[in-house]
């Protein structure tokens, strides 16, 4: 067997190749970032403060990286690329425009962000969808990646999008068992 490119690497070759001016930005070098960063600070009250150090993001064609995606693993970096395909797509999907719209208006109250959460939820799935092929059915039947992405809808990193833990934890089971019926 020939050692071809890392998987997550031959992935981000597929992806440009679907999605013609895909885009790649570093948010530690990137000025609009910092922004988002601060301004995340500051309408969660703090709870969202890894944006430039956990959290890949998607905004239209356009893919930012925070710091330390080159020390995680390729497994790691495919499996959120992934994630963050289906974002593209949505974008490619609904436009720029009314993607930003559905993701963002909803902002204000905090927590009732239906939009954002439907959203988010169609990219967690392809999340747990890529473990398993990845990493095998268990691990994308892991409690504590459950309560990972249950944390992600009910806490601050979104702004509370979605905050019923047990509705969050309906839609994994579901996926998981269409997952391993497949
Ligand atoms: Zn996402």
């Amino acid at each position: 067997m020939s050692a071809g490119p890392p998987i997550d690497e031959a992935y981000l070759d597929a992806l440009r190749a679907e999605l013609p001016g895909l885009r790649v930005v570093d948010k530690r070098d990137d000025r609009f970032s910092r922004l988002v960063d601060r301004a995340l600070r500051i309408v969660t009250l703090g709870g969202q403060r890894h944006y430039l150090t956990r959290y890949v993001t998607t905004i239209g064609r356009t893919l930012y990286f925070p710091e330390g995606w080159e020390a995680r693993s390729p497994e790691s970096r495919y499996v959120t690329l992934r994630h963050e395909a289906v974002h593209l797509r949505q974008f490619r999907r609904y436009g720029l425009v009314l993607t930003a719209l559905v993701y963002l208006v909803p902002f204000f109250p905090l927590g009732l962000a239906y939009g954002r959460a439907r959203l988010e939820w169609e990219a967690y799935a392809e999340t747990l969808r890529a473990t398993a092929e990845v990493h095998g059915l268990e691990a994308a039947r892991d409690p504590a990646l459950h309560a990972h992405l249950v944390e992600q809808f009910v806490g601050p990193a979104y702004g509370w999008m979605w905050p019923f833990p047990r509705v969050i934890q309906s839609w994994i089971d579901r996926a998981i068992r269409e997952i391993s019926l497949s």
